[in-house]
C-alpha cells in the first residue's frame, strides 16, 4: 500500500470514528433529556394513579413522546392503589347525611349555603381554629395544579386511614413535641377496629388542635367507585356512616366540611354529582400535592420516606403532604420528625385543613 493510500485510509477511519462519537454524544444528550423530562414529570405530579397519568398525558403540553414514556412506565411498574393497607369492609347502610340536608328546595339553596358559610362546620376545636386554613381555597388550587402561594410557604401534614392504636399515638407524640398541627383523614372501619383506644385517640387529635376530615367508613373502592366510577348514593351513605361515628365520639356538634376520597378525587370517573354536592354545601375534597410514598410499591424505610417527602414537595409553596397513620405504618411515624424538621428549616408554616 502506498503511503498516500494509507493516509487516505487512516483519514477515512478517523472520520468514521468521529461520526460514531458524535452519534454517541447525541444519543447521550437525548437520554439526558428524557431523564430530565421524566424527573420533571415525576416532581410535577406525584400522584400514582392510572387516571391521573392519563390526564397528565393529555394535559402535558410538551410532547406526545413524554406521555408515551409515562405510559410505558405504568405498564412496566404496575400501579397499586393508594391506601392498599386499608380493610375492604364494604358497607353501604344509609344512616344519616354528612350534616346537611340535601333535599333542599332550590329557592332556599342559596340562603342555606350562605348560612353554612357562617356555621362552625370546621372539623377542629376552638383552639385548633387558629391553625385552620380554608380547605375550599386549597382544593381550588390543587385542582389547578397551582402550588404557589405568593411566596408564603405553607405545609399541611395529612394522615389517612387512622386512627390506629399502634401508629397514631407515635404520630401525635411527635406532633406535640414539635408543636405542629396536622389534619387527620380518619376512617370509620379503622376506628371501630381500634375500639375505645381508637376513640380516645380521635378525641386527643381533636382536643390537641388538629383538624379531622372524613375519609369514608369502608374505604372500599368496590362500594364507592364500582367500575372506577362514582356511585354517589353509596358514597354518601358510606361517608355519612363515618360522620355518625365521629359525632358519637366528639359530640353532636362536631362536623367537618373536609373530605378526602379514598384513592384520591382525581382517580375516579363521574365525580360531578359529588362536586356539585360539595360546592352546594361549602365543603371541600382534598387530594395532595406531595407524599412520602408510604402506601405504594415496596415497603420503605423511614429514610426513604423522608427523601420521597422532600423530593415531592420541592419547589412548592403550598404543600399538602399525604401520609398514613394506619396499621403497619411504623416507618411513617419514624420518618415524621425529619419531615417536620425539613419543613421548619425551609420556613414553612404548618396549617390544618378545615
Ligand atoms: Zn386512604
Amino acid at each position: 500500500m502506498t503511503l498516500r493510500k494509507k493516509e487516505m485510509n487512516n483519514r477515512k477511519e478517523e472520520g468514521t470514528k468521529r461520526e460514531n462519537l458524535n452519534k454517541l454524544e447525541s444519543e447521550k444528550e437525548t437520554n439526558e433529556y428524557n431523564k430530565e423530562d421524566l424527573k420533571a414529570l415525576e416532581e410535577r405530579n406525584i400522584k400514582n394513579d392510572d387516571n391521573e397519568k392519563k390526564k397528565l398525558i393529555i394535559t402535558n403540553e410538551k410532547s406526545f413522546i413524554r406521555g408515551m414514556i409515562v405510559l410505558m412506565m405504568m405498564i412496566f411498574l404496575g400501579n397499586g392503589a393508594i391506601c392498599k393497607a386499608c380493610a375492604q369492609a364494604g358497607n353501604n347502610n344509609p344512616i344519616s347525611l354528612f350534616q346537611q340536608n340535601d333535599s333542599k328546595e332550590s329557592d332556599n339553596k342559596q340562603k342555606d349555603t350562605e348560612e353554612k358559610k357562617d356555621s362552625t362546620m370546621v372539623g377542629t376545636s376552638e383552639e385548633g381554629k387558629k391553625y385552620a386554613y380554608d380547605a375550599v381555597e386549597v382544593e381550588r388550587k390543587l385542582k389547578n395544579y397551582d402550588y404557589s402561594n405568593n411566596g408564603k410557604k405553607m405545609v399541611f401534614l395529612t394522615f389517612d386511614d387512622g386512627a390506629s392504636t399502634t401508629v397514631t399515638p407515635k404520630i401525635l407524640e411527635t406532633l406535640d413535641k414539635y408543636d405542629v398541627k396536622a389534619t387527620f383523614f380518619v376512617m370509620g372501619k379503622t376506628i371501630e377496629d381500634g375500639g375505645e383506644t381508637a376513640k380516645t385517640l380521635i378525641r386527643k387529635e381533636f382536643n390537641s388542635g388538629h383538624a379531622i376530615g372524613n375519609h369514608s367508613y369502608s374505604h372500599d373502592y368496590k362500594v364507592l367507585f364500582p367500575g372506577r366510577s362514582l356511585n354517589f348514593q353509596d358514597f354518601k351513605a358510606d361517608f355519612d356512616k363515618n360522620d355518625k361515628i365521629l359525632k358519637d365520639i366528639l359530640g353532636d356538634n362536631f362536623s367537618t366540611r373536609v373530605i378526602r376520597c379514598p384513592g384520591g378525587h382525581m382517580s375516579w370517573k363521574n365525580m360531578a354529582p359529588l362536586d356539585e354536592y360539595l360546592s352546594d354545601n361549602n365543603m371541600a375534597s382534598i387530594d395532595w400535592s406531595a407524599y412520602d410514598s408510604d402506601a405504594e410499591g415496596k415497603k420503605k424505610t423511614a429514610n426513604e420516606l423522608v427523601n420521597y417527602a422532600i423530593k415531592s414537595a420541592k419547589g412548592k409553596d403550598m404543600v399538602v403532604m399525604l401520609m398514613h397513620d394506619t396499621y403497619g405504618k411504623e416507618e411513617t411515624a419514624k420518618a415524621l420528625p425529619q419531615i417536620i424538621e425539613y419543613f421548619k428549616q425551609q420556613g414553612y408554616e404548618f396549617r390544618t385543613l378545615a
